[in-house]
């Protein structure tokens, strides 16, 4: 007896075949579709219930926009101006009204869709009149809660999601939005979540283990680094199978009802949850390919820190590398919370969005209007604003697209989290992994994937999750490390290939002196003090620990005593790696004329002059470029500074000898070379205006 008949083998395998051959196409004709770059950018507004709720007052904010046309392109409705769940009764009633609205939206030429403002819930805020039932509220690992936010892993609570996930897609919106209360940190008043039994139930199924809060917490705080690491990798991947599940859940219930429609899912910096982008992105789309959109934020919701605009831009554009190319619709989010007009300017807001749209964006869904029902005559100069700085929006997109960075990235990945407090102790009362260095604002060009960096940063704890290959790796190429960086490298058993090993530290009266080295260049003897009897910060005497280092600056106090050999230093190790070690203050207070040449001196020199590009002159300037292509190159600026700047030097390495400049009124300049400086071009910018950005072009 034959057990296959090949006959039926034959058809079987023809079939299978045919079938691949399909599946291909249809990916590729898929592909085909989806990595289409953007012609322009992506805009929506974000409406609160206010606005919406009421017939008359929604019509005058369709006229407003009206008067504006193609401000925007897409109006999204907030389901509630509260952040905790909102009773069933309550969303049905307003999904009922929504409906109508979104008709309405659509018949004067806008995509209509709904932001969801609460999955699971955020703060404690309107209790009385929010969801009430038999759920399990977030939980902290001392058993807190939080009691406006359930926990995700609450098969109950899940009942409630899928129910108001099938009510908005019965409301037939263009798209459904995923607000950033999808977080399992920092749902007020507790931080970091979710530790219900339920959950630690999960955990232990996941590991095998069986742990308490308690032991939990004892855990991944106590013991050796690695006994440590290993508690906390396996939370970091609980809590990306949490939202994974969660995800899962809300794409099978809203696809079986409208199998195409898109969903987006909002961020932040999600490093305890494990930032697994990629992967939820995947979840969302789902079996039929659903298109998926992005929406990274963070706090900037006044102008009072300036600082912090293009702070957030780092943030998003850490947010965005992270993302699959084919996620294309990424606006990022601009809020001015709570809301009221005089906190921001709207020259800032319009500033935010383009700032954000360099780091990676293609768009930007802007929750800048009134969360009152009342009139929005004092919006209007905001809308205006906006409308004025549209083509600038969609000139930036159109050049710059879903391009990758090029340039000096901070080492992170998904696993970074885990290393926060690592020597310290205390995992679960939270931190920030990640730095943002100053070098930035010095016109060094921000990059988010340090594998493909042309300098990588590296501050304490960020190694800790790199294997041995990964960090010998790390090590041939160019990279900026603080000293403790280099202490642990050391430690670790890297000594050879670091050049320098610490000595001392001092957290008194030290002032850095540069050296006579050619990457001082005219600052020999020039001195940076941060004054540590104020900035507190520990600064570190280094020793060689091989010949073929050199010295960058040393310690002295204010006797002019030379107080520890060296404290910046460079060296090249056998694998070809350019390694440079900062004892002092490596990233803060870089704003001298001398400090600030000789880091870009140190930058270009690490890179081996693969730094696509940065500004040579003195200025307070960010800057974005995009990988240049044979077609030509894309970057953006912005003078980060209440001055004008006259006369700012772009060096780009680029055989292209002229460049367009675009402002953001989309006024054109053409600018030749100025000369060469091996592989790189000089151009001279001859005018930016305080507080903003120019577009940079060139094409054959
Ligand atoms: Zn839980």
């Amino acid at each position: 007896m034959r057990l296959i008949n090949p006959i039926l083998y034959k058809c079987a395998y023809a079939l299978l075949l045919t079938y691949c051959i399909l599946l291909q196409a249809s990916t590729q004709l898929h592909a085909q579709k989806i990595f289409k770059e953007p012609e322009k950018a992506s805009v929506s507004f974000r409406i609160s219930p206010a606005l919406w709720l009421s017939e008359s007052r929604f019509n005058e904010l369709l006229d407003l926009f009206d008067r504006y046309k193609d401000v925007t392109d897409e109006l999204t409705f907030f389901t509630s101006a509260t952040h905790p769940p909102l009773p069933l009764d309550v969303f049905r009633e307003r999904m009922t009204v929504l409906k109508r609205r979104m008709q309405a939206a659509r018949k004067r030429g806008y995509a209509a869709g709904v932001n969801i403002l609460s999955t699971i819930g955020h703060h404690e805020e309107n209790l009385e009149n929010s969801l009430q039932g038999a759920y399990t509220h977030v939980t902290d690992v001392e058993g807190r809660i939080s009691k406006g936010s359930y926990c995700p892993n609450d098969t109950n609570f899940q009942q409630y999601i899928s129910e108001v996930y099938r009510l908005m897609v019965r409301a037939e919106p263009d798209y459904i939005w995923i607000d950033d209360d999808v977080r399992l940190a920092g749902h007020m008043p507790v931080s970091l979540t979710c530790f219900c039994n339920n959950c630690m139930d999960i955990f232990e199924k996941e590991t095998g283990k069986k742990y308490t809060r308690t032991d939990l917490a004892l855990l991944s705080s106590q013991g050796l680094v690695l006994q440590k690491l290993s508690v906390r990798l396996a939370w970091l991947q609980h809590n990306r199978n949490t939202i994974h599940r969660l995800f899962s859940m809300i794409e099978k219930e809203v696809h079986q009802l409208k199998p195409s429609m898109p969903l987006g899912f909002m961020t932040g910096d999600r490093f305890f949850e494990g930032y697994d982008f990629d992967e939820w992105a995947e979840t969302l789309s789902g079996n039929g390919h659903a298109e998926v959109r992005w929406r990274p934020g963070g706090g900037y919701y006044v102008d009072n820190n300036t600082a912090e605009l293009a702070g957030k831009s780092h943030d998003i554009g850490r947010q965005v590398s992270v993302l699959p190319k084919d996620v294309v619709s990424i606006q990022s989010e601009i809020e001015n919370f709570p809301y009221q007009r005089l906190k921001k300017a709207a020259n800032i807001v319009a500033l935010e969005a383009a700032s954000h749209i360099a780091a990676g964006c293609t768009g930007a869904a802007f929750n800048v209007l009134s969360f009152y029902d009342e009139p929005l005559d004092e919006y209007e100069p905001l809308v205006a604003k906006l409308y004025q700085s549209r083509a600038f929006f969609d000139r930036m997109v159109k050049s710059m697209g879903r391009k990758e960075l090029s340039g000096a990235s901070v080492l992170w990945d998904k696993n970074s989290y885990a290393t926060v407090n690592i020597n310290e102790g205390k995992w679960l009362s939270g931190g920030n992994p990640v730095i943002r260095p100053e070098v930035y604002e010095a016109g060094m060009p921000a990059s988010y994937n340090y594998k493909d960096a042309s300098v990588i940063m590296l501050d304490k704890n960020s190694v800790y999750t790199l294997s041995d290959v990964e960090i010998k790796n790390l090590l041939s190429k160019g990279v900026y490390m603080s000293a403790e960086a280099l202490q642990q490298l050391n430690e670790m058993g890297y000594g050879a290939l670091t050049g320098f090993k610490v000595v001392d530290t001092s957290s008194a009266d030290r002032i850095e002196q540069f050296t006579g080295h050619t990457l001082n260049g005219l600052f020999a003897d020039r001195e940076r003090d941060n004054r540590q009897s104020f900035y507190r910060e520990p600064v570190y005497s280094l020793q060689k620990t091989d010949n073929a280092t050199e010295t960058l600056s040393k310690l002295i106090d204010y006797s002019r005593q030379d107080k520890g050999n060296i404290t910046m230093g460079v060296f090249e190790n056998r694998l070809g790696g350019r390694i440079c070690v900062a004892g002092y203050y490596p990233w803060s207070y870089m704003g001298n004329l001398s400090k600030s040449s000789q880091i870009k001196n140190v930058f270009r020199w690490l890179s081996r002059e693969t730094l696509p590009g940065y500004i040579a002159s003195f200025h307070k300037i960010n800057l974005w470029i995009r990988t240049p292509e044979n077609d030509g190159l894309a970057l953006a600026f912005s003078n980060s500074s209440f001055d004008p700047y006259r006369d700012i030097v772009l060096m780009l390495r680029t055989s292209f000898k002229s460049i367009k400049i675009v402002n953001m009124n989309c006024k054109e300049t053409k600018i030749s070379s100025s000369g060469e400086d091996g592989p790189y071009q000089k151009f001279v910018i001859p005018f930016t205006a305080p507080w903003e950005m120019q577009l940079v072009i060139a094409a054959p």
